[in-house]
């Protein structure tokens, strides 16, 4: 199996990319983690992204598809699967990503998209910063982090929508239930995803089954 989450920071990319890693028994890329990791060990690619990270900017393409070129080698080593978390994030890095994928024949079958609306998602980012735990956890940087989201990432929803790989979940849930429904849509698929080309897949949209069955918690609240 192999899964791209696309989501706005504080939808849970991070904890259902893990999820659906240990699932499958796949690696889980994450860049944002990766990154991190060279910041807190001071190594020279640390030191020339950690700016951009305090601040809530996209670190240079060239240097996250790098990361991305290494981890793909190693996860086709691995068996073939794997769960990428944090790119792409903008179309270029889309582009290049399935460039790169698609020459080591390991393009993603499934791109997850993580649904969730600002407020949520501000109010989630917030509460995490109480923690202190990352750097870029501050209310100024995830506001800029959101917008970035807006401008740049979310654009390439619909070009996977086109591709025909598109899976919409509701990410407004509890984490619990979220993870429930993803595995839930990636055992079903997986029988056929390399059976079915994408041109002949149709994009599955998730998100409106809450309100379908009377939940109005989330849904009716979702912007986009
Ligand atoms: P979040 O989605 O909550 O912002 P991530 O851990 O995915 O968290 O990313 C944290 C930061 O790492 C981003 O704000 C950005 O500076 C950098 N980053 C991660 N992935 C990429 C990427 N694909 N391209 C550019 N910058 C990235």
């Amino acid at each position: 199996m192999r899964v791209l989450l696309v989501a706005p920071p504080g939808a849970g990319k991070g904890t259902q990319g893990t999820l659906i890693a240990a699932h499958f028994d796949i690696p889980h890329i994450a860049t944002g983690d990766l990154l991190r990791e060279h910041v807190a060990r001071q190594t020279e690619l640390g030191r020339a992204v950690q700016e951009h990270l305090d601040r809530g900017e996209l670190v240079p393409d060239d240097i996250v598809l790098n990361m991305v070129r290494d981890a793909f080698v190693e996860a086709k080593a691995a068996g073939g699967g794997y769960v990428l978390d944090g790119i792409p994030r903008n179309m270029a890095q889309a582009r290049a990503t399935y460039g790169v994928a698609r020459d080591l024949d390991l393009p993603a079958n499934v791109a997850l998209y993580l649904k969730a609306d600002d407020e949520e998602l501000l109010r989630r980012l917030l509460a995490r910063a109480k923690l202190q735990r990352r750097s870029d956890d501050n209310e100024e940087t995830i506001r800029r982090r959101l917008e970035l989201y807006h401008e740049v990432t979310h654009p390439i929803v619909s070009w996977y929508g086109q591709r025909g790989i598109l899976v919409s979940v509701d990410a407004m849930r509890p984490a619990e239930q979220v993870g429930r429904e993803i595995l839930t849509a990636l055992e079903v698929l997986r029988p056929m995803v390399d059976l079915v080309p994408e041109e002949a897949r149709r994009p599955i949209d998730l998100t409106s089954l809450a309100a379908a069955f009377g939940e109005t918690t989330s849904t009716a609240r979702m912007s986009d």
